[in-house]
């Protein structure tokens, strides 16, 4: 049995409504990346699986990076569960949330904003060009937009970030040219790293059968340093 077996229980389940918050600062994303979303958002790609495989690798990059900066300074880290490096995924069948969460490096309130959304990668329009010819998605991680995946599988998206060098804040969007970015004054206190809540379509909710999740987790999770952990909620 490896750790990515585990799965936990949890009678908690996730707060979180279906709207955006309507006192949120909001953002339009650049042109190409809206270009990109809507693209995604309309793909008829029936391998949809690879979103988690680009979640699991940025929640990978964000532990290996505040690993790194932990070997000169072990303060980083904080204390207690703020400092296990994993990750852990939740299924929240009643409100149709999949979550994956990682106590990794996290995300400043600015590199929210130009990481999801207002600084194009180079590969932004080099991979809409490759999928309007050919419609595989499969290369995205490898163009650096691997993130926009969750649209395939998500029409509604909340990314809640704590970095050590800002408040707790969540971006969110629901990929109609927009995101909005708020301070976290409701959520749990994350301690450290970011947290992405995929509010399923109705055709995705397979992705909240643990069955599914743990077959999925254990072709992605391969090359992977790190624990992953399934939290599903009490039948
Ligand atoms: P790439 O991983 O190739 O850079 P992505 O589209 O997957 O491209 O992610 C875009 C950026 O968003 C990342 O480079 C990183 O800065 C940020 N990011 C995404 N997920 C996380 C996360 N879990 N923790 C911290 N930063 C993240
Ligand atoms: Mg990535």
């Amino acid at each position: 049995q490896t750790d990515s077996d585990v799965v936990k229980r949890e009678s908690e389940s996730i707060s979180s409504s279906r709207s955006l918050r309507n006192n949120a600062e909001k953002f339009e994303f650049q042109a190409e990346v809206s270009r990109l979303m809507d693209i995604i958002i309309n793909s008829l790609y029936s391998n949809k699986d690879i979103f988690l495989r680009e979640l699991i690798s940025n929640a990978s990059d964000a532990l290996d990076k505040i690993r790194f900066l932990s070997l000169t300074d072990k303060e980083v880290l904080g204390e207690g569960e703020t400092s296990k490096l994993e990750i852990q995924i939740k299924l929240d069948k009643e409100k149709k949330i999949l979550s994956l969460r990682d106590r990794g490096i996290g995300m400043t309130k600015e590199d929210l904003i130009k990481n999801l959304g207002t600084i194009a990668k180079s590969g932004t329009s080099a991979f809409v060009e490759k999928m309007q010819s050919s419609g595989d998605l499969n290369l995205i991680g490898q163009f650096g937009v691997g993130f926009y995946s969750v649209y395939l599988v998500a029409d509604y998206v909340e990314v809640i970030s704590k970095h050590n060098d800002d408040k707790q804040y969540v971006w969110e969007s629901k990929a109609d040219g927009a995101f909005a970015i708020s301070e976290d004054t409701w959520n749990e206190p994350l301690g450290r790293g970011t947290e992405i809540r995929l509010h399923l379509r109705d055709e995705a909710q397979e992705y909240l059968e643990e069955s599914k999740l743990k077959e999925l987790v254990k072709k992605y999770s391969e090359f992977i340093n790190f624990p992953i952990y399934i939290w599903a909620s009490k039948e």
